[in-house]
């Protein structure tokens, strides 16, 4: 399977000021979810920011954190918000989406989700709610969210480009991975 490694694409003050937080919790377990939920009870209700990191780890930082924070600075396979449903044996992943701005990662990072929530032991929803797709406009420069299909840029009405254009991105080889 190849996957993708992203790079912070947002402003350079937020990652300036994001560096002197501390990383995402990774979280290699239901227990490790559960402790950081019980330790940000906000959480349960709003919803956290996570990205999968180099690793393949799942991290996760309160809600509204800059995604690059979570990261401690570094490229990623997938980043967005996630929300968790019930507790203990019964704890889910209710939602996870690719909506980060900083890095704007390509809709298949989905499967570096997948791969991450599995080996914390959580069993993945069906897909990303919501699922962004990200363009950047060749014209004027701009990030683009492109919505229900519409590839026209709302800066300049510019055509978008088929492909995920953002940054350059690695691809990454885990052959034999688990
Ligand atoms: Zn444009």
């Amino acid at each position: 399977m190849d996957l993708f490694a992203y790079t912070y694409v947002g402003p350079e003050e937020i990652r300036r000021a994001s560096a002197s937080h501390p990383a995402g919790t990774p979280i290699a377990s239901r227990q490790d979810a559960e402790a950081w939920l019980q330790a940000h009870p906000d959480a349960r209700s709003e919803g956290a920011t996570y990205v999968v990191d180099l690793q393949g780890r799942l991290r996760l930082a309160p809600r509204r954190s800059e995604h690059v924070a979570c990261a401690g600075g570094e490229e990623v396979l997938a980043a967005g918000e996630i929300h968790f449903q019930g507790t203990g044996l019964r704890l889910t992943v209710a939602e996870v989406s690719n909506q980060s701005t900083g890095y704007c990662p390509d809709t298949p990072c989905w499967d570096a989700v997948v791969l991450a929530l599995q080996a914390a032991g959580l069993t993945p929803p069906p897909r990303f709610a919501p699922e962004i797709v990200f363009r950047r406009c060749t014209r004027c420069g701009e990030v683009n969210l492109v919505k229900e299909a519409w590839f026209v840029c709302v800066f300049c009405d510019a055509d978008l480009p088929a492909e995920w254009n953002i940054s350059p991105r690695r691809t990454l080889h885990l052959g034999g991975r688990e």
